[in-house]
């Protein structure tokens, strides 16, 4: 199973993500968390990315396509894998369709987490990781909704969009991811 997870920064993607990976054995591909291991890691690619991540901009297209490209290659994605930030433009999105078609595969469904701005607003300023000043807070929502919520939109005339309220609890939004997909893709949660 093929999944994509879309929701604002604070909306609770990274903690859904890991219970959909553990119930249904899927690889766990996190744009940013590859990003940010670069950095900590000063390869070239956490060199060139570090300032632009600093601002909480977008990375240019071309490098997270490759990043992605890599990654779902390796063998731990052949049983499936959700993509947590990925993608982020129409650009990534028509290179994903384009790359998963070129191996036979396709996207089950884009999980998106629905949650007002005010409420993203204030998980994030709670989690306070470091490069959540309120500025980039800021910025990153506006990214979010001039960028990647037209996606939702691309992927809905697709009829792959599976929304969820994402302003419950952890337990009773997993609920509804769960219930959501298994009548969606037909999937039976292992857990
Ligand atoms: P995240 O942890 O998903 O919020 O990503 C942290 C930062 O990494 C973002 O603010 C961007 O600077 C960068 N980033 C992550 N994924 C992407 C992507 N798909 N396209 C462009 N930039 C990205």
């Amino acid at each position: 199973m093929d999944l994509l997870i879309f929701g604002p920064q604070g909306a609770g993607k990274g903690t859904q993500a890991a219970r959909i990976v553990d119930a249904y054995g899927l690889a766990n591909i996190a744009t940013g968390d590859m990003l940010r291991a670069a950095i900590a890691n000063e390869t070239p690619l956490g060199v060139q990315v570090k300032p632009i991540l600093d601002r909480g901009d977008l990375v240019p297209d071309e490098l997270v396509v490759a990043l992605i490209r890599e990654r779902i290659a390796e063998a731990d994605a052949a049983a499936g894998f959700v993509l947590d930030g990925f993608p982020r433009t129409l650009a990534q999105a028509e290179a994903l369709d384009a790359m998963l078609r070129e191996v036979g595969r396709d996207l089950d469904a884009v999980v998106v987490l629905e949650v007002p701005d005010d409420v993203a607003r204030r998980r994030m300023l709670e989690r306070a990781r470091k490069d959540d000043t309120p500025d980039v807070i800021e910025t990153r929502l506006r990214n979010y909704h001039e960028q990647t919520a037209p996606l939702v939109e691309w992927y809905r005339a697709r009829d792959k969009v599976v929304p969820i309220d994402g302003t419950e609890t952890i337990d009773a939004v997993w609920n509804q991811i769960r219930d959501a997909l298994t009548r969606f893709v037909g999937g039976e949660a292992a857990a």
